[in-house]
Formats: C-alpha cells, sequence, structure tokens
C-alpha cells in the first residue's frame, strides 16, 4: 500500500527501552510514554513480594507527580505539616522543623505516601490503558545483563539482545546498566559511615488508647512526622496510607560488616530494641509493637564521570543514590524522569537523540551531584548535621524546582528551532 502524504510527514515515536521499574523506571516510562513514544519496562523482578516502607514526597516532587497525572486520592497520600523532634530521654520539649506552610511556601502539598502506593500508582500510569500515549509494556522477571549504550542495545539474562532507539538505566544503586554507560563498572561503595536504617511499618491503631504512646497519636498522627534522636542514633515516624499505618526509620552506627551484609536484609524486634536500648520506655514501647523489621544499609555513589552515553541515560538511584538526610532521592527520580522525556517530544530523531540526552545531562546532573553530596555531608559532618531543616535557603532552593518548566525553557532555548525541519527530516530519513 502506498504511504500517504500524511503518513510520511506524521512525527514518528521513538522505541524506548526503560531498565527497572522503581520509581525512577515508572516514572520516566510515563513521561515518555505521554509524549507519544513506544515504551517497554524491563525488570528483574517479578514484583511478587514489594517490601513496605514509606516515601516523603516533597513539594517538588509532588510538582512532578501532578504532572504526570497522578491521583492523589489513589496514593492514600498524607499531608506533611513539620517535623517534631524531641530528644530521646522523654522530655517534652519539641524542637519545630520544616514549620512553613508547604503549599503557601513551595506551591505544592508536601506529602508522605506508602512506598507500595506510589508503586502502584506510578505503575498505573506507565502502563494502564488512561492517558496520553500508548501504555508502556511491562516486562517482570527480565532482568538486563549489560546494555551497549552506544548502539542502544540491552542484553538480557535470558540471551535475548534488543536495540532501541534510547535506553533509560533505571535499574537503581546497583545498576547494570550503568556500566555500558561509564565504560567500565562502578560498585556503589560502601558508606562513608557505616550507618543503617531500621525500617518498618506498622497500623497506627497499635498507638490507640495507650497513654505512653499518646505522643505519636498526638505529634505523629496528627502532627506530622516525630523524630527521636541521640547520638547518631535517630528514630523517624510518620503516618501513609490515610493515617492508618505509621512508617518507621531508626537509624544506628552500623558495627556489622559491611562488606558482608546485604543492602536490605530481614532482622527483627529484638535486634531493634537492643541497638535502641538507651532510649525512654515511651519509645521503646513503640518500639516493641514493630513488625516485619528490615535493616537497609545507606549508601551512596562515587561521583560518576557521565550520566550519558550515545543511546543510554542513566536516571534515578542508578546514576545518583543517596543517603536519605534530606528525603530527596525519590524526588531527584522523578525529576530526572521529567526533564529527560521533556526534551524528547514526539518527532524527535533516532539521530536527535544523543544531543537531546546530553541536554538531559546538563540539566540534571549539578543538581543531582549537589543534592547527594549535601545528603552525605548532613549526615556525617557533625557541624553540618540538621543544616537543611533550618536552612531556608536551602529548603526554597531544593523546593522551589520546577523540574517540567526547566525542562521546557531549556528545549525552547536550545532545540526548538530544530523542529521546523523535521518534517522533511522525516522524509529523508525513510527514503
Ligand atoms: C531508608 C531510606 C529512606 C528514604 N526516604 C526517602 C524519602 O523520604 N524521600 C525521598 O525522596 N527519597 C527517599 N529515599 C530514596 C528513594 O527511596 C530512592 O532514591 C528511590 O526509591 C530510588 O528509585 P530508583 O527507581 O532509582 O531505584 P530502585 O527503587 O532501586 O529501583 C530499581 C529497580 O530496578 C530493578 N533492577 C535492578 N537491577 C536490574 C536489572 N539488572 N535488570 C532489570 N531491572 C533491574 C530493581 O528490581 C528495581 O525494581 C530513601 C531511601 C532510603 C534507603
Amino acid at each position: 500500500m502506498a504511504t500517504s502524504y500524511d503518513d510520511t510527514f506524521a512525527p514518528q515515536p521513538l522505541t524506548i527501552a526503560v531498565c527497572g521499574a522503581g520509581i525512577a523506571g515508572f516514572a520516566t516510562a510515563t513521561a515518555l510514554r505521554k509524549q507519544g513514544h513506544i515504551v517497554e519496562i524491563f525488570e528483574a523482578s517479578s514484583f511478587s513480594r514489594e517490601f513496605g516502607a514509606a516515601v516523603g514526597v516533597p513539594p517538588n516532587a509532588t510538582l512532578v507527580l501532578k504532572h504526570l497525572g497522578f491521583d492523589r486520592e489513589r496514593t492514600k497520600a498524607v499531608d506533611y505539616f513539620g517535623s517534631l523532634s524531641r530528644p530521646s530521654n522523654g522530655t517534652v520539649e519539641p524542637f519545630h522543623a520544616f514549620a512553613r506552610p508547604s503549599q503557601e511556601t513551595w506551591g505544592n502539598q508536601w506529602l508522605m505516601i506508602h512506598r507500595v502506593d506510589l508503586h502502584n500508582e506510578l505503575r498505573r500510569l506507565a502502563t494502564g490503558p488512561d492517558g496520553k500515549g500508548r501504555p508502556a509494556k511491562l516486562h517482570l522477571s527480565s532482568p538486563v545483563a549489560s546494555v551497549d549504550a552506544d548502539k542502544g542495545i540491552v542484553h538480557f539474562q535470558s540471551g535475548e539482545t534488543r536495540h532501541f532507539d534510547l535506553v533509560v538505566g533505571s535499574d537503581g544503586i546497583y545498576s547494570k546498566s550503568r556500566a555500558g554507560v561509564i565504560g567500565k563498572p562502578v560498585e556503589a561503595p560502601i558508606a562513608s559511615v557505616p550507618t543503617a536504617a531500621f525500617r518498618w511499618v506498622v497500623p497506627a491503631s497499635y498507638a490507640e488508647g495507650d497513654p505512653d504512646l499518646e505522643w505519636i497519636m498526638k505529634d505523629g498522627v496528627q502532627g506530622g512526622r516525630v523524630t527521636v534522636s541521640k547520638e547518631g542514633h535517630f528514630l523517624l515516624c510518620y503516618p501513609v496510607r490515610n493515617k492508618t499505618l505509621i512508617n518507621n526509620i531508626a537509624i544506628f552506627w552500623d558495627t556489622r560488616d559491611q562488606t558482608k551484609v546485604g543492602r536490605n536484609v530481614a532482622s527483627s524486634k529484638e535486634e531493634l530494641l537492643e541497638v535502641f536500648k538507651s532510649y525512654d520506655p515511651k519509645y521503646k514501647k513503640w518500639m516493641s509493637k514493630a513488625e516485619d523489621v528490615r535493616i537497609w544499609q545507606l549508601r551512596t555513589m562515587p561521583l560518576l564521570e557521565t550520566w550519558t552515553r550515545g543511546k543510554t541515560a542513566l536516571v534515578g538511584d542508578a546514576a545518583h543514590a543517596m543517603f536519605p538526610t534530606l528525603g530527596q532521592g525519590a524526588a531527584m527520580c522523578l525529576e530526572d524522569s521529567v526533564v529527560l522525556a521533556g526534551l524528547l517530544p514526539l518527532g524527535t530523531l533516532p539521530s536527535q537523540v544523543n544531543e537531546r540526552i546530553r541536554g538531559y545531562e546538563q540539566l540534571r546532573r549539578k543538581r543531582g551531584e549537589f543534592v547527594a553530596r549535601q545528603a552525605e555531608l548532613q549526615a556525617t559532618v557533625p557541624n553540618m548535621m540538621g543544616a537543611y531543616s533550618s536552612s531556608f535557603e536551602m529548603q526554597d532552593m531544593l523546593m522551589h524546582y520546577n523540574a517540567p518548566k526547566e525542562a521546557s525553557d531549556y528545549y525552547n532555548k536550545h532545540f526548538a528551532h530544530t523542529e521546523q525541519l523535521q518534517p522533511s527530516l522525516w522524509a529523508k530519513a525513510r527514503l
């Protein structure tokens, strides 16, 4: 059948592989699908069991979620109104951090969401029938073995090999796609300090009706986040899933041999209580109700030489895994996603992919590395600890950021003028 004039000049989608279906992968797939591209997501796991815990979504990330079309109701998000910090000895003189109202100060809500709820919503946006563009195709149990970044080739552990116009490496801190971009494997190092976090989620009802646990109901469930700290130990509790669950993170100095333990392993409330034994009884009482406790090592990445190469771009933790000190790791994943997609509108030619992803790197790398570095410094350098919670300047710098607008401004400045050539280029590319 002859190609019609309209077909010949219609902008064509890119074929895109997204390697890894975490927050970064699903967000990037959503943003690229909305642009009209053909997106396939390859995830190593089967998602048969997703680990719980929760994630704080600061206003700069909420803005991105709105841009991606998220349905707040589905995520059962809880608004964050600031942290009450308490000393671990049980005294009640809370220090209030991040007290400025989020919507009024930064233009968007600061939310607290169960990680599984956020992940499910991003999965729906990326792969569901609703929304702009064609749904991304999700392949579970499809581990990527390596990526030929220059050629856009993905090698799977199954032995299969596929070729794409663009490959997105969103496979997290232990990324396999990263080696293809850097030219050699980059192992996520042992943290500069051996910190780890016990993490668990329990029903908020566990605190109901107990005067010893009034602090969690009043300050945590009703108020926002409550943190209890003592010399390198730090307990953080906040409500998620419409305030029916309490997410808990207990950060400690990890004396296990860091080279021999896994990143995310099962633990127990006995181990938790032993580490936090010097805490006031009311905090230990809350910890004694912990269930399904896991220990996460806190890790950061060395700065990479590059985030992009040829037809491949790294996003999320694969590019900039960071300490959770500033609560901005997932936020950076979300920002990456819309900036990358914002520079790749429908009609971008395969031959233009490299200049676009280099633009993405130029826009994102400085910010991602700044946040990662600050997160590490504020976790490890004594006189910098807590700086973020008291620095309006830094809060504004991180939370006033409008990633979709940054991408659109950059696109208009650097690439928009080439778009008028697009139809004739497409026609030429097909001859
Ligand atoms: C204790 C803790 C608390 C945190 N709190 C916050 C917070 O409050 N706010 C915030 O913004 N951030 C927070 N973060 C950071 C945030 O959770 C991460 O930055 C974010 O989840 C990273 O998402 P990602 O998609 O890049 O990577 P991941 O979540 O690691 O996802 C990577 C995906 O790739 C898959 N994968 C891996 N290898 C392969 C392969 N070879 N082939 C195919 N698929 C593969 C994995 O199975 C996984 O599904 C916290 C982190 C920690 C550890």
